[in-house]
């Protein structure tokens, strides 16, 4: 499932068209990503509309039009679900089967390409400004250690990998990297949070956040447009380096790349988990 990095990476590919008119709009309309917002409904909103802005904020996206000629915003939010993407290409180049919202501008196509539907997308009501209350972010400047060992304080009993993968608490962080900041911090997912060190979680989480926009948002920034997809087998080639846990938990027999230890895998937080038995004490 996309994470912080990967939805960057997406918006990313869309934001080139900004400053750019809307002349088409086009997709499937039966297909499940409308579950919230019809298609029709987005093509009469959205007409001639001028993307202005955009704005990724953990797992989900913004894109900011201006619509209705008098002046007003609406933001457009989407979500990749399991393995949506946003593409670009020419406009007029051929769509691909599962290019279920597309965009057309004076120079590009958008298209949100998302085969397993699990992606979705809303408009959110002129006036509404979705992205003034959102959840402090791992990078924000108000992320501090008053701030982490606060969140410590409300959750001491929970599993250190269930608090990372809340998405009030750390925005965009997902499944891989929850793994990779554990294995970073040498500790046990399962470990419960009140046992940490509340400055150990801040650093190691922000390295981790850092890391994978440097590899995955800025190192596939070139080549994504045409690539599969953020299915692991598709990308992980590329991103990041092979001292990351990322590299090596996907794999049947995948070794620590510290120590060499065959990684042990189970459930944690009810999410497939990759652990190292010898560098994350129990
Ligand atoms: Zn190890």
């Amino acid at each position: 499932m996309p994470e912080l990095a990967e939805v960057e990476l997406s918006r990313r590919v869309w934001a080139v068209a900004e400053g750019q008119s809307l002349e088409g709009i086009a997709g499937h309309a039966a297909t499940r990503i409308y579950r919230d917002f019809s298609l029709a409904s987005l093509k009469r909103a959205l007409r001639g509309a001028v993307l202005l802005g955009s704005r990724a904020h953990g797992k989900r996206m913004f894109f900011k039009f201006n619509t209705g000629g008098n002046g007003g915003a609406q933001w457009l939010e989407l979500h990749l679900g399991m393995a949506g993407r946003l593409t670009r290409s020419e406009p007029g180049a051929d769509r691909h089967k599962h290019d279920h919202f597309v965009l057309v501008t004076p120079e590009w196509q958008l298209a949100f390409n998302d085969y397993r539907q699990f992606g979705r997308l809303f408009l959110h009501p002129e006036g509404v400004d979705p992205v003034a209350d959102l959840p402090v972010e791992v990078l924000a400047a108000e992320f501090t250690l008053g701030y982490v060992k606060a969140i410590q304080q409300r959750r001491a009993q929970r599993a250190l990998k269930a608090v990372l993968l809340d998405q009030a608490l750390f925005p965009g962080v997902g499944n891989w990297m929850a793994d990779e900041i554990c294995w970073r911090m040498g500790q046990d997912p399962a470990v419960p949070l009140g046992r940490v060190d509340a400055a150990q979680v801040r650093r190691v989480s922000r390295m981790v956040c850092r890391g994978a926009l440097k590899h995955v948002a800025d190192g596939n920034a070139g080549q994504y447009a045409t690539d599969e997809g953020f299915s692991p087998g598709n990308y992980v080639k590329r991103t990041p380096p092979a001292g990351w846990l990322f590299r090596h938990r996907w794999k049947a027999g995948g070794r620590c790349p510290t120590c060499g230890t065959v990684l042990e895998r189970g459930v944690v937080a009810s999410r497939t988990t990759a652990w190292c038995p010898s560098c994350q004490k129990k």
